[in-house]
């Protein structure tokens, strides 16, 4: 049976896009825990973490080489790719967001906006990449969630949407108050530290201080989205069905972006974080149809399962598995045993082996539709970069925008 378009709806293909050392690894390393697809939480200090596959990136620390690890969350399924959050791997980053559909951006509570998160911003900016951000670490000594939010609207430009307040600030900081749904998310600190967030009514002191900063979002929301500015003419204020709407067109449109907060490693945050991921963030049926060329013609492809296969290699690693190419499925359906072709080397290759690649294991699958993204075994010419097709069907995918030069970081 063919995946139809609706299980396209439920997919997301989300990049996590950080300055080196604000939390890429650890809110990854999260994500993965409260998708429940790991059940042992990896830390980055012991070097156990499950998406650093490398050796040599465990050494240093950093993550080094691009990998894609498939979730679920609340019925979807989340496509985590990996970005590189080292200066030097400009390329990668450029070759990963090629791929996205949407990202997070991780900052540090207490840094704010760092060089290197401008350059990794605006390479979004030049794919399109819709984006929301999480400002993490607000349990460190200093973090200070509006003082971040001015840091990316000064050096980034884009029109914050401060969904969260913060409940309690540095080693006190125990929750968040959700200004869409005006509900209090408070996490328990159970001794393992993976708390699951209780839900309630908005503490008392904060009432005040939270209907202000509702307040202040539905303005801003209303001079950006004409649905929400009629809503808010007629009512005086905004619904919560309409204020999520409106979030969610304006981060698909890039007219605004998304802010919440939390402290990863205290493992609070995270669930509002993939939340938002799938309610504001776009499937790949909310993409433009991706553009290729054939003999001198441009041609555009839609990502449905019934049109010829295309897709895109954005990284080969070799794995204890063999050489496995990752591949964003563009168009069509792709089945183990297909003869693809690659109009960049013109040669024909065989799928060996079709593979999801959880955190912790390979799924093998008879087939991948438009809009996900597997590892192909067995394709053994093919690179980074390169494009495979349907024989019958030629395309050449448009190359990726080329890297800017990057100014180092001091
Ligand atoms: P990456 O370089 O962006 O992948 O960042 P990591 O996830 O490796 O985190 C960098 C450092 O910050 C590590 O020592 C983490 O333990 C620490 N860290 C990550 N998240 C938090 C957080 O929410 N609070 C605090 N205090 N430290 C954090």
């Amino acid at each position: 049976m063919r995946t139809n378009t609706t299980t396209l709806a439920a997919v997301r293909n989300l990049g996590i896009l950080a300055h080196v050392d604000a939390g890429k690894t650890t809110v990854t390393e999260r994500i993965l825990y409260a998708t429940g697809t790991t059940h042992k939480r990896g830390e980055v200090h012991d070097g156990t973490t499950v998406t650093d596959f490398d050796p040599q990136e465990r050494d240093r620390g950093i993550t080094i080489f691009a990998a894609a690890v498939s979730c679920a969350w609340d019925g979807r399924r989340i496509n985590l790719i990996d970005t590189p959050g080292h200066v030097d791997f400009a390329d990668e980053v450029e070759r990963s967001l090629r791929v996205l559909d949407g990202a997070i951006a991780v900052f540090d509570a207490v840094a704010g906006v760092e060089p290197q998160s401008e350059s990794v911003w605006r390479q979004a900016d030049r794919h399109g990449v819709p984006r929301i951000a999480f400002v993490n670490k607000m349990d460190r000594a200093g973090a200070d969630l509006d003082r971040a939010v001015e840091s990316i609207r000064q050096r980034l430009h884009p029109v914050p949407l401060v969904v969260q307040l913060p409940i309690g600030a540095e080693d006190g900081f125990t929750g968040v108050v959700d200004l869409v749904r005006m509900r209090s998310l408070v996490w328990a600190t159970d001794p393992d530290g993976a708390g699951t967030a209780v839900e309630g009514p908005v503490p008392e002191p904060l009432r005040q201080e939270a209907a202000r900063r509702r307040r202040a979002l539905e303005e801003t929301v209303a001079e950006l989205h004409p649905a929400a500015l009629e809503e808010f003419c007629d009512r005086g204020t905004l619904g919560s069905g309409t204020l999520a709407e409106a979030l969610r067109d304006l981060t698909r449109t890039g007219g605004g972006v998304v802010v919440l907060c939390g402290s990863a490693y205290r493992n609070r945050g995270i669930e509002p974080l993939l939340d938002a991921v799938v309610a504001y963030l776009p499937s790949p049926l909310d993409v433009p149809a991706v553009r290729g060329v054939h003999e001198g013609t441009e041609q555009q492809r839609a990502a449905d399962p019934e049109v010829p296969f295309a897709g895109l290699v954005f990284k080969v690693h070799a794995s204890t598995t063999g050489r496995l190419a990752y591949v964003r499925v563009y168009a069509g359906t792709i089945e183990k045993g297909d003869t693809v072709w690659d109009p960049g080397t013109g040669r024909t290759e065989r799928v060996a082996r079709i593979l999801r690649v959880m955190a912790d294991r390979h799924v093998q699958l008879d087939r991948a539709v438009a809009g996900d993204i597997v590892a192909l075994a067995g394709v053994k010419s093919a690179r980074t970069g390169s494009t495979l097709c349907d024989p019958g069907a030629p395309l050449l995918l448009e190359p990726p925008v080329a890297a800017e030069p990057v100014v180092s970081v001091a």
